[in-house]
């Protein structure tokens, strides 16, 4: 059995203190087999070899000490603690308990020597440490001091350090028994692998000899590696297995191409003429397409949409459209049934918010067909959901999904019929390091060139004691005949907070600005209120529209020029981006103001500094990569990408240079290889993988 199987087929349940709760709590960290046990790495170690004295002991410093326990009591009126001091000699430390059990104090009491290991810091009494970690040494002689330094583990609620030690501690010594690692790469593929073998990494991530930096990241990076390997070729095989598919074939007739495109209030720019081409292209190819559209916002995405969807009406089959939100979902229904009723073709709407019969009705004329387009949010893809001849899904703005989302939609195919085509269009663009990843199963078409007639944007970065300022501001900006937004970003994630803090600002900007009309707008109105609002705003019947960051994608109003974003220091560039993109898109100036909370720290300040500097999308998020790493950058969850054990895209951006090309070799010569790396790596964490 090879080491990497056998591994992989260790039950947790098999180790020590591994019961019912603890299996739970481990899986809640992504820990299912002995294997993944042994790739929860620290994130940080603890020196532990040797005793520091009391007297040397420095304020901030985390250390092991020991001493003679001189008195253990509680303390305090108000708030009481139960206090240790200890003293060796050198000088005396206090331990200090907030939370306490009386056994605690009694056994405190009668212990003479304690060992513990804490950090200090300078309390009402001196060095104190607060809820230390602690044994008492009530024996003849010392215990041994670690060998090495002491991992300090990820970890969850109920599951302390020390039990995770200990279960990765028998972990290494079972994973010591096996023979060697079957994934020993054959061939040089990268310096990186080559620096060292699997288990090496492993054991001295976990077991340092040697806590240089340098050491302990050539390790981590030889694991990072072989993740991002591993996952290139997990979304290499789901890519080939849907190539084998076939799908149906969608052909537009170029009369109802020409109606089509005499009935726009435009003409097409020649980035979305190639972009149709190519969608066209292979949308009668015969397999199923799998392309992203990379477009920034305001440059045309929809229309490009709407000719793939006439593309498939035309052909006797139904397209899906999914967006993330209702705003947008509602938009769309307005924007394709105009567009494509004079080709006599049906849209529907699909969203949460439908009551029961509408929703009944419209799912009755999708299961029949009778609905050519079905325009919808996540209402889309629940199990009610049934479609008479699905054979092309569109997804708007993507990075607001998940891979499993989008494939959730694709299995609403017969399962043994052809595949449904797929068109996945985003504003936010994917930095080229993250494609060659977290995309590697999709073809990428790019509009790189927005419609004449857009104005560029002028960005200011200004702190909120200047808030006065900028209320006259936007009385001027009105008396001018324009419109303007004033964005409330996030608090704490909490809708119903953001929602409040909307309806603040939408009150006190009344009051500043008597006479103007501020509307409002959030996530907690209903659909049809959202609709009134919006559509009074579009008409010109409001001045001010106060809005939380629902308005994010998509809403389109050419009159309002000027849009003030409060806080923005809580949002990624990506979204900023977006948001920007409502202004600029009629005549006339654009104005874009961040207004942030101060005071703002230095990186702040950079990342809405590089907002202000650039209007290019994929410069933007290639400089938010850079600052604030990828995790955040598009939210692990929202991108669909993968989430990684150890590898990290911005630290490791370098590394993925050369993944694809090696993924390729590894196939090609070693692909008895590729099943072991991919069970290590992603098999239960992706189920899509291979779906
Ligand atoms: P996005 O790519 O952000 O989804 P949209 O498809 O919403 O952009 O288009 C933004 C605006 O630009 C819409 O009002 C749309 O009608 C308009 N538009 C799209 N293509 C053109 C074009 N070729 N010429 C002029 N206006 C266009
Ligand atoms: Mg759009």
């Amino acid at each position: 059995m090879t080491k990497s199987r056998a591994l992989g087929q260790v039950s947790l349940g098999s180790l020590q203190g591994a019961g019912e709760k603890t299996i739970a709590r481990l899986n809640k960290l992504g820990i299912f087999s002995l294997q993944d046990l042994l790739l929860h790495l620290p994130i940080r170690y603890e020196d532990r070899t040797r005793l520091t004295p009391l007297g040397s002991l420095q304020p901030g410093q985390s250390a092991l000490v020991e001493g003679e326990v001189e008195l253990a009591d509680v303390a305090g009126t108000t708030r009481r603690s139960l206090i240790c001091r200890i003293s060796d000699g050198t000088g005396f430390l206090n331990l200090r308990f907030f939370h306490f059990r009386p056994e605690q104090l009694r056994a405190l009491s009668g212990t003479r020597r304690i060992r513990c290991f804490g950090e200090a810091r300078l309390g009402a009494h001196g060095l104190e440490m607060v809820h230390p970690e602690y044994e008492g040494l009530n024996g003849t002689a010392s215990p041994p001091l670690e060998p090495g330094l002491t991992p300090v583990y990820p970890t969850t609620d109920g599951l302390r350090q020390q039990s995770l030690r200990r279960l990765v501690a028998q972990a290494l010594r079972i994973a010591g028994q096996f023979p060697d690692d079957p994934v020993e790469f054959p061939l040089k593929l990268s310096p990186v692998l080559d620096a060292m073998s699997w288990w090496h990494a492993v054991h001295s991530l976990h077991r340092p000899v040697d806590s240089r930096h340098d050491i302990l990241e050539r390790a981590r990076r030889r694991l990072a590696y072989e993740e991002l390997l591993a996952h290139h070729l997990s979304l290499g095989r789901f890519r080939q297995e849907i190539r084998r598919r076939s799908a149906p074939l969608l052909r537009t007739n170029s009369v109802l191409k020409e109606s089509f495109s005499a009935g726009l209030p435009f003409a097409l720019t020649a980035a979305q003429r190639r972009v149709i081409r190519e969608i066209e292209s292979d949308l009668c190819a015969g397999r199923p397409m799998m392309r992203l559209l990379q477009g920034d916002v305001g440059s045309g995405k929809t229309v490009i949409a709407a000719h793939a969807a006439l593309a498939a009406a035309t052909s006797g089959w139904q397209t899906a459209l999914m967006a993330p939100t209702e705003l947008l979902a509602e938009q769309h229904f307005r924007t394709f049934s105009a567009w494509l009723k004079p080709a006599g073709i049906t849209t529907a709407l699909l969203t949460g918010k439908l009551k029961s019969q509408a929703r009944r009705d419209t799912l009755s004329a999708v299961a029949a067909g009778d609905a050519a387009l079905v325009i919808g949010t996540h209402a889309l893809f629940q199990q009610t959901v049934e479609f008479h001849r699905l054979g092309l899904i569109i997804i708007d703005e993507q990075h607001r999904f998940g891979v499993h989302q989008r494939l959730a939609l694709r299995d609403k195919a017969h399962p043994d019929a052809v595949l449904p085509h797929q068109l996945v269009m985003t504003a936010t663009p994917i930095p080229r390091t993250l494609a060659i990843l977290g995309y590697a199963d999709l073809d990428c078409s790019i509009i790189d060139e927005l419609p004449p007639g857009r104005t560029p944007v002028v960005t200011s970065v200004i702190p909120s004691t200047r808030r006065a300022e900028i209320i006259d501001r936007i009385g001027n900006w009105i008396a001018g005949g324009r419109q303007a937004y004033w964005v409330c970003t996030l608090i704490e994630e909490s809708e119903a907070l953001q929602c409040e803090a909307a309806e603040n600002t939408a009150a006190s900007l009344a009051e500043a600005l008597p006479g103007l009309r501020v509307r409002l707008l959030h996530g907690r109105m209903s659909a049809s209120e959202k609709d009134l609002v919006m559509q009074e705003f579009k008409a010109g019947e409001s001045d001010i529209l106060v809005a939380t960051t629902v308005i994010e994608v998509g809403v389109d109003v050419p009159n309002a020029g000027l849009m003030i974003i409060e806080n923005p220091e809580r949002l990624g560039l990506a979204q900023l981006h977006q948001l920007r993109g409502r202004v600029g898109r009629g005549p006339g100036e654009a104005y874009c103001i961040l207004l942030y909370q101060s005071p703002l720290s230095a990186t702040g300040k950079e990342r809405l500094k590089i907002l202000k500097e650039s209007s290019d999308g994929f410069v933007i998020a290639e400089k938010d990569l850079q600052l604030r790493g990828p995790g955040e950058f598009l939210g692990v969850r929202q991108t669909g990408l993968a989430r990684f054990r150890i590898a990290d895209l911005a630290r490791d951006a370098d590394l993925l240079e050369t993944v694809p090309r090696n993924a390729e070799r590894l196939l090609e010569c070693h692909p008895e290889l590729v099943a072991p790396l991919l069970g290590r790596w992603v098999d239960h964490g992706l189920h899509y993988v291979g779906a």
